[in-house]
């Protein structure tokens, strides 16, 4: 792949990246290589390809041109070795924990989850011998506790959600490697735009990239991302050695690839990639927009008499502020604003009184969206742990789009006009 040169900004890369308009019949946007199979010319090609010997593609369960493409500009713009592209971020989640669990381990990992990683980690594992232990993310002091000779790795999510919560990325890096442990992150929330996790330490990046890097919520995808920093040392990781003995210091994304994504069939559509690429092309102008919405949304709402709290890691008094500041760089504080209103009723009718802000599922796209999780996506977890993941029946979630300011602001006071 030719590289752009290093001196380009983030905002150039994530458009130039990757790009190879030449070897694509002059295309300026990357071929769709809609096709299960590749036709190799010679028995001796198919069989070198099998080998590993060359980077040609066999079958698209394993590789895809289009893929590929997408894999390359994500690995860059995150400052990573490699990447594998996956059908869905809950794809990326599993994968990555499976290529570094065996029965009987364990890992630690902040309690400030998404939802399916939530339940993956603490229901869906537990079935196979897998342990998570959950700590509050903030509380280093905890995760520490919490290690022992059977821990594997550290998780942590870049921005908790619903909590907002920023864990100390580096701190945690520092604390994983003392203990011969690599820590890996979920970045969605925050993009390569905002952070870059690897930058800080971490040694394993994932995304859905169905959020913020889609941008327009055409497609479900997601990625994991080798920093290819990380040692794994034998007596943690002895079942690495064929991995290291093949891929060396990408040891790591060749047991996602080869064992996990491979015979799960977790395979990304060429479709798909193609659709993230588009989006991505404007993460960066998309980012400042939503970022810069959100801060907006939240004084906004913190002025409005129906509004009981808002939470915001902008706000200086915000428990993670300080994180934010280092982590984000000034650049801001994610796209998500979490607000009380006075009951589960009210936030019901201010659901029903919207009509520009979408009311659905999903979050860090263009269009602004608002959700009520204690009664949807949280609607079967029970009241204690809906509380402790920072979830109340009087809570609306809001994901700032790129719309004009003004003309969210208008929809949200029309809503809230008169709400108890
Ligand atoms: C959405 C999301 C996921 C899961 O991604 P899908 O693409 O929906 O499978 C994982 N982690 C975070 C932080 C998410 O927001």
């Amino acid at each position: 792949m030719p590289k752009p040169p290093q001196s380009h900004r983030f905002d150039t890369l994530v458009i130039h990246s990757g790009q190879e308009p030449l070897s694509w019949e002059g295309a300026t946007l990357p071929p769709i290589f809609q096709t299960a199979s590749h036709l190799h010319p010679t028995a001796e090609s198919l069989s070198r390809t099998f080998a590993g010997e060359t980077t040609d593609h066999i079958y698209q369960r394993l590789t895809n041109p289009t893929n590929r493409t997408l894999e390359n500009k994500l690995a860059l713009l995150e400052g990573g070795r490699g990447a594998v592209v996956m059908s869905s971020g809950m794809a990326a989640v599993t994968n990555a924990c499976l290529a570094l669990l065996r029965a009987g381990d364990e890992f630690i990992s902040g309690n400030s989850l998404f939802m399916s990683t939530y339940l993956l980690f603490t229901k869906v594992f537990a079935k196979y011998g897998l342990k998570a232990r959950l700590v509050e993310p903030t509380d280093l002091k905890a995760v520490a506790g919490a290690i022992n000779n059977r821990t594997r790795f550290i998780y942590l999510e870049t921005i908790g959600n619903p909590k907002l919560d920023i864990p100390d990325l580096a701190a945690a890096a520092e604390l994983a490697h003392a203990h011969n442990l690599p820590l890996v992150v979920d970045n969605t929330l925050a993009t390569p735009f905002l952070c870059r996790p690897l930058e800080w330490g971490a040694d394993v990046v994932l995304h859905s990239t169905t959020k913020y890097l889609n941008g327009h919520g055409s497609a479900v995808g997601g990625v994991v991302i080798d920093g290819g920093t990380f040692p794994w040392p034998a007596d943690r990781f002895p079942d690495f050695k064929p991995f290291i003995d093949r891929k060396g210091p990408l040891a790591f994304l060749d047991k996602v690839w080869r064992e996990q994504h491979i015979n799960f069939g977790t395979t990304a559509a060429p479709f798909h990639s193609f659709l993230t690429m588009i989006g991505l092309d404007t993460l960066a102008l998309r980012m400042e927009r939503s970022l810069a919405n959100a801060s907006l949304l939240a004084r906004f709402l913190k002025e409005r008499p129906e509004v009981a709290w808002v939470n915001y890691p902008g706000f200086d008094n915000h428990q993670s502020h300080p994180a934010a500041l280092r982590y984000f760089e000034g650049k801001g504080y994610g796209g998500l604003i979490t607000f009380g209103l006075k009951d589960q009723a009210a936030c019901f009718a201010f659901i029903s009184r919207l009509r520009l802000i979408y009311h659905l599922a999903n979050l860090g796209d263009c269009k602004t969206l608002v959700i009520h999780p204690w009664s949807s996506q949280y609607v079967s977890f029970d009241d204690d742990t809906r509380r402790e993941l920072g979830i109340f029946p009087e809570m609306i979630r809001l994901s700032a789009g790129i719309e004009a300011a003004e003309d969210i602001c208008a929809d949200l006071d029309q809503a809230l006009n008169g709400l108890g």
